[in-house]
C-alpha cells in the first residue's frame, strides 16, 4: 500500500481496516468505471460541440442587469443547452429558484383551466404534491382548476400500460414522468424505457405533452428524454448540469410552443424571452455545464462505490451493486437510526465546508417525520455536492448523491463506514 495515502487516510481519520477494504472494493470496479468514462466522453464531446458551433465567447460571460434585453450571454447559453437536448428551443435562467420551480413553470405554463394531468408512474416527487395540490397548497394546479389522476406502477415496477390507456380522458393535456427514483424506492426508468411509455402515450392522442422531470438524470446516459419523444425535458441547475458551479437556475429543454409558453409565464405575457438579467452568472453557467459531464461520472463511480462497499457488508442497496445506473442517487437501507445518523455524520465530516458541524435529525417542513440531512457545500442545498439524508422511520434508508469528484466521493463513503467503525456499529474483520 502507498505509504503517502495511507498516512494521509490515517490523518483524516481512516482507518487502515476501512482503507484496505477500499481498496480492495475499488479494485473489482474497473470495467463498470470503464463504461461510465465512455459515456462520459461522449458527453463531454457532445457539450464541447454545442459550444463551439455556438461560437461561446468572452463576451458572452458579461452582466447585465434591469430588464436584461439583448443578453447575448444568456441566448446562447439557451442555444447551447437546445443543442446538447437536441430540441427546438430552451429555456435555461437564473429566475428560476430551484427544480421545483422549474417544474412548476413547466406544468402552468402548459395547463389551462379544465385540462387534466396524469402522472404514468405512481406518485411523483414530494414537492410535486403542493405543486399539483394533491395535499392542499395555495396557488396549486388544482385552484387553477387543473384536475389530477395518478397510475401506480405494477408490483414490479413497470408501467401499467392498461391503466394508462384506461385513464386518458378528452381532458388530458399532459403527462408529468419522472425518470429518477428521487425519496421513493422504486427503480429509476432508463431514458430508453421512458421513450417506449412515451411512444405509447403518443399513439392514443399525438397531443398530450409528455414532461419529463430529468432531475439528477443529466449526461448518466448518452441520451435524454428530449431524444426519445418527451416535449419538455425538465431540471435544476443546482444538480448535474450545473457541475457543481451554477449557483442557482432551471431549465426547460423542449418544443418552441412549450418553451415559449413556458417564457410568458416565467416573466409576463407580451415580455417573454426578452427580458431577464443574468447579472453576472453566465460564465457559471456555461463552466459548470462544460465540467457537468465529468461532474456527473465522479457522482457515479462513488455511488457504484457505495453499493459495492456496503451490499458487501450485507446492507440492501438500491440501485444494487451490479445495476446500470440511470441517476446518480444511491439508497442504502440500514434499519437502524444509529447506522443513518453515524453515515450521515461521516459525509458531513468529509465535507469540504461545515466539516466540523455534526447533523442531527430535526422536523424539517413539509415532512411527516424527523429527516437527518448532511451536506457541506459550496453552493447551499446542491446535491450535485456530496449530500445525504434520510427520513428518520422504517426501513431506515439513506439517500446518498454527489460529490463533485470521485475522489471526493469516495472520501465520504469510506468517512461514513470509518464513523461506523468508531461508534462501534459495523465489525470489519480482516
Ligand atoms: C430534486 C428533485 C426535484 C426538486 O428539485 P428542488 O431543486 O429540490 O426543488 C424534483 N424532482 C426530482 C426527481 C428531484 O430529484
Amino acid at each position: 500500500m502507498n505509504k503517502n495515502l495511507e498516512e494521509i487516510y490515517g490523518t483524516m481519520g481512516i482507518s487502515e481496516k476501512v482503507l484496505r477494504l477500499s481498496q480492495e472494493v475499488e479494485q473489482t470496479l474497473k470495467k463498470r468505471f470503464e463504461k461510465i468514462d465512455k459515456i462520459t466522453e461522449y458527453n463531454q464531446m457532445k457539450v464541447l460541440s454545442a459550444m463551439q458551433k455556438n461560437k461561446l465567447s468572452e463576451a458572452h460571460f458579461a452582466p447585465t442587469t434591469g430588464y436584461g434585453y439583448n443578453d447575448i450571454g444568456r441566448e446562447t447559453l439557451e442555444k447551447v443547452y437546445a443543442d446538447i437536448f437536441h430540441t427546438k428551443a430552451a429555456l435555461v435562467r437564473p429566475q428560476i429558484t430551484c427544480g421545483t420551480h422549474a417544474l412548476y413553470l413547466a406544468l402552468s405554463a402548459v395547463l389551462r383551466p379544465g385540462d387534466e394531468l396524469i402522472s404514468p408512474v405512481g406518485k411523483p416527487y414530494d414537492t410535486m404534491e403542493e405543486i399539483i395540490g394533491i395535499r392542499k397548497s395555495t396557488g396549486s394546479l388544482a385552484e387553477y382548476g387543473v384536475s389530477y389522476k395518478q397510475v401506480e406502477l405494477l408490483e414490479d415496477g413497470s408501467f401499467d400500460y392498461d391503466g394508462i390507456r384506461d385513464a386518458i380522458s378528452d381532458k388530458t393535456k399532459m403527462m408529468t414522468i419522472q425518470r429518477s427514483k428521487g425519496y421513493l424506492t422504486r427503480p429509476t426508468f432508463s431514458v430508453k424505457q421512458i421513450g417506449e411509455l412515451i411512444t405509447f402515450i403518443k399513439e392514443i392522442n399525438s397531443d398530450i405533452i409528455c414532461m419529463v422531470d430529468n432531475c439528477y438524470g443529466e449526461f448518466v446516459d448518452i441520451i435524454e428524454p428530449s431524444d426519445v419523444g418527451a416535449d419538455m425535458v425538465v431540471g435544476s441547475l443546482i444538480k448535474n448540469p450545473g457541475g457543481g458551479l451554477a449557483p442557482i437556475g432551471g431549465y426547460i429543454c423542449g418544443t418552441e410552443e412549450c418553451v415559449d409558453k413556458a417564457y410568458y409565464r416565467l416573466t409576463a405575457p407580451g415580455l417573454g424571452s426578452e427580458v431577464g438579467a443574468t447579472l453576472g452568472v453566465n460564465k457559471d453557467f456555461f463552466q459548470g455545464l462544460f465540467q457537468a459531464p465529468q461532474v456527473v461520472n465522479g457522482a457515479l463511480k462513488g455511488a457504484i462505490f457505495a453499493a459495492n462497499l456496503y451490499e458487501g457488508l450485507g446492507y440492501e442497496c438500491t440501485p444494487d451493486a451490479t445495476e446500470d445506473r440511470h441517476d446518480i442517487i444511491q439508497a442504502i437501507t440500514f434499519h437502524d437510526p444509529d447506522k443513518v445518523v453515524a453515515f450521515c455524520e461521516g459525509i458531513q465530516y468529509a465535507a469540504p465546508v461545515d466539516s466540523y458541524v455534526t447533523p442531527t435529525p430535526w422536523a424539517m417542513p413539509g415532512y411527516d417525520c424527523d429527516v437527518i440531512m448532511a451536506a457541506g457545500a459550496f453552493i447551499s442545498g446542491a446535491s450535485i455536492e456530496l449530500s445525504a439524508d434520510a427520513p428518520m422511520h422504517e426501513p431506515y434508508t439513506v439517500y446518498f448523491q454527489g460529490g463533485l469528484s470521485y475522489d471526493h466521493a469516495r472520501f465520504g463513503i469510506m468517512k461514513s463506514l470509518a464513523r461506523m467503525e468508531e461508534k462501534g456499529l459495523v465489525d470489519l474483520q480482516k
